[in-house]
């Protein structure tokens, strides 16, 4: 039961089916790395698991502890416990990262108990504090404007942190790796790593497989046209670091003649 299962999982976007059939299980403690080239259908997944109004499922299932996930709007997903840290996350000027997690955190609660009346304040800042102590992070972070000129690797950071305040069954992380410099990837790997445990069920999306040197997955899989087409344990990863992503495409595209 303490796991996301997808199953056959066919979504469309913009009228073009993108996903074709995606099949992956991931159970609580385990940290999954999906790894493919552009183009294949990576982010238009956490997309639909997310809930997206942009991405239509088309068919399949998908499950987490046991509930069916498709029939939930976006921020019943979220509350339920799945986390999303996209590509290109936005910015809410005026409002500060530590507002922000106290909103969302509120949510949460009430979701799990309608009668919650939210977190008192200064409960709020012991849990933000301890979770700042955590991830390394300096305290004064939690009073910025959230991404409001965060620079890449402190917009990241920011999500690490919400992901540490919500305590997710389940995060999905798409691309956290793009654009950052190697200091701010370590930051980012070790925040997830810290976070890492039996209640946490981790994805990680990835063109590249730099971030994997630093979050060890479980399990890799590769994803193509839509698909997973091959899964194995960590050692994936430096196959597809040594020979890149030919083989896949002869193996599993389409064959033109
Ligand atoms: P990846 O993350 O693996 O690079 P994507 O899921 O972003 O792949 O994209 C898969 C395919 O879906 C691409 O061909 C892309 O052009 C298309 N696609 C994704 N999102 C949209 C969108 N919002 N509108 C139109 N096409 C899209
Ligand atoms: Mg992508």
């Amino acid at each position: 039961m303490s796991e996301l299962v997808i199953k056959n999982l066919h979504a469309t976007v913009a009228e073009t089916e993108i996903l074709k059939g995606l099949d992956l299980t991931v159970r609580q403690g385990e940290v999954h790395a999906i790894m493919g080239p552009n183009g294949s259908g990576k982010s238009t997944l956490a997309y639909s698991l997310a809930g997206h109004p942009a991405y239509e499922v088309t068919d399949g299932e998908v499950t987490m502890m046991g509930e069916d996930l498709l029939e939930l709007g976006a921020d019943e997903r979220s509350q339920m416990g799945l986390f999303l840290a996209f590509q290109y996350p936005v910015a809410i000027p005026g409002v500060t990262l530590a507002n922000f997690l106290r909103t969302a955190l509120n949510a949460r609660r009430k979701a799990d108990n309608p009668e919650d009346k939210g977190v008192p304040i200064p409960e709020f800042r012991r849990l933000l504090k301890e979770k700042m102590d955590l991830l390394k992070m300096d305290h004064a972070f939690a009073g910025r404007y959230l991404n409001d000129g965060f620079s890449g690797g402190e917009k990241k950071r920011a999500e690490i942190l919400q992901m540490a305040t919500l305590e997710p069954k389940f995060a999905i992380l798409d691309e956290t790796d793009s654009g950052l410099d190697i200091d701010a990837l370590r930051t980012v790997s070790e925040g997830v790593n810290a976070l890492r445990g039996p209640e946490l069920g981790v994805v990680v999306i990835t063109h590249y497989q730099r971030i994997l040197e630093y979050i060890k997955p479980d399990f890799v899989h590769i994803m193509f046209e839509g698909r997973i087409v091959e899964s194995g344990g960590p050692e994936m990863a430096l196959q597809l670091e040594a020979e890149g992503y030919d083989w896949v495409r002869e193996k599993y595209g389409k064959v033109t003649a």
